[in-house]
């Protein structure tokens, strides 16, 4: 059976900590200085709009949607701004390498906007190692671990094909699984792991 690989980016592909805590520290700014939000009043105001919008992990277009703000200058002042040499991204030959040797196809599947995945992907060294990079654009208003952001995905994908998503985050599994595609938890955890996922992995080399 044909077998599709779907790895997901922030905490799988890179270990995201700094570029999230980057990202975090941009956008207050961002809405302190041009929507002046308060610092202080910021994280009240992206759970509420994050509820109200019902967005899952995009706080940026819930800010769009209420502020009536293009989408592409909340991007510029947040994902745009990422250092990711700073954050330790960078070329890891031993991951192409080991990427390029599954034989499977391999695509990226994240809830963070394309124009940031391409420069990870990039500042990886993978450019070229995925087929395609799904991203948040390919199944807004929905988003992992939303079912209707898993069909928008299996949509585009072939139908006779064994799709395995691998992610750092239990709940995207979980969803993942309910679909009857194969799950791989990627990182450290010691927690137990729940019956929804098939294996854990502490490193994408431990793939086969
Ligand atoms: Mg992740």
């Amino acid at each position: 059976m044909k077998q599709i690989y779907l790895f997901d980016s922030d905490g799988t592909l890179y270990d995201a900590e700094d570029a999230k805590r980057q990202f975090d520290l941009f956008f207050r700014t961002f809405a302190d200085h041009r929507l002046g939000i308060a610092p202080g009043d910021f994280q009240e105001t992206r759970k509420r709009l994050i509820k109200k919008y019902g967005i899952l992990d995009s706080s940026a277009h819930c800010f769009s949607r209420e502020y009536g703000l293009p989408i592409a200058e909340i991007y510029a002042e947040t994902y745009d701004r990422i250092d990711l040499a700073s954050c330790g991204v960078r070329s890891d030959h031993r991951l192409r390498k080991h990427l390029l040797s599954l034989r499977a196809t391999r695509h990226v599947w994240t809830n963070a906007p394309r124009v940031y995945v391409r420069r990870v992907v990039n500042a990886l060294g993978l450019a070229g190692v995925f087929e395609q990079c799904f991203c948040l654009e390919d199944t807004e208003p929905y988003a992992k671990p939303q079912r209707e952001a898993y069909d928008a995905i299996q949509r585009k994908l072939p139908g006779d094909a064994e799709i395995t998503l691998i992610d750092d985050r239990c709940k995207n599994l979980e969803t993942a699984h309910a679909l009857g595609w194969r799950t791989v938890l990627a990182g450290s955890s010691t927690e137990q792991l729940p019956t929804y996922v098939h294996r854990r992995i502490t490193h994408l080399t431990e793939m086969t």
